[in-house]
């Protein structure tokens, strides 16, 4: 299997990549978050280090899960809850505490194989309901044909919705993306930020409310 190590750390990068070699495994290494999401298209398996120096490891999970739905176990020097619950959450199959043995993740490595691939992520740029159109690589939101200004927070809590209709999202989930803290939990900037997009787009049903549970995109009309 071609395996991309994303580890800035040449020592423990170069142990790795030799305990892999011999496992049979091609090792494709980077340091760098930029170079990891050039890379991750051509590879089987990704090995991804949270502690990278260009990007935070956690903002290149989750850019990458846009985009690739490849096998990854996060390898994090993190003992916090909170990084390793992010990590599951931003897309992540496992993860392993450093130190760790190579038997350990070799055995890590297969159970995820095993399990089989995570959906293909979604590749529709615009994503319409009713009248509302999403274009998620633009970043615009037309009702009607009307433009409608939104905050970046806006756009992100609607676009996270809008890339998987019809699933809901949890309080905690969407924290944790949009704001960059799960724990945030008690923030009414949540509920402030879904009573502007229904305001501003004049379409109270396009965010759900489902009491207890979360949101999710929901029918305008
Ligand atoms: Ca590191």
């Amino acid at each position: 299997m071609r395996v991309l190590l994303v580890e800035d750390d040449d020592r423990l990068a170069s142990a790795l990549g030799t305990a892999l070699a011999r496992h049979g495994h091609e090792v494709v290494r980077t340091g760098l978050a930029v170079e990891a999401l050039r890379l991750a298209g051509g590879v089987g398996f990704v090995l991804l280090d949270l502690g990278l120096p260009d990007m935070d490891g956690l903002d290149l999970l989750r850019r990458l899960r846009r985009v690739s739905a490849v096998p990854l176990i996060v390898v994090t020097a993190r003992t916090e809850e909170r990084a390793v619950l992010r990590g599951l959450r931003s897309g992540a199959d496992d993860y392993l505490v450093k130190p760790f043995r190579t038997v350990e993740l070799m055995a890590r490595m297969e159970a995820v194989v095993r399990r089989g691939t995570r959906p293909r992520p979604r590749r529709d740029d615009v994503v319409s309901v009713g009248d509302v159109r999403i274009d998620l690589e633009a970043r615009q939101v037309t009702v009607a044909g009307e433009a409608v200004t939104l905050t970046r927070r806006e756009f992100d809590l609607l676009a996270m919705l809008a890339r998987e209709p019809g699933v809901v999202r949890g309080r905690e989930e969407i924290l944790d993306e949009v704001w960059g803290d799960p724990l945030l939990s008690a923030s009414r900037s949540l509920d402030v930020h879904v009573a502007n997009l229904r305001a501003k787009t004049g379409r109270p049903g396009l965010v759900e409310t489902l009491r207890g549970t979360g949101y999710r995109l929901g029918s305008p009309a």
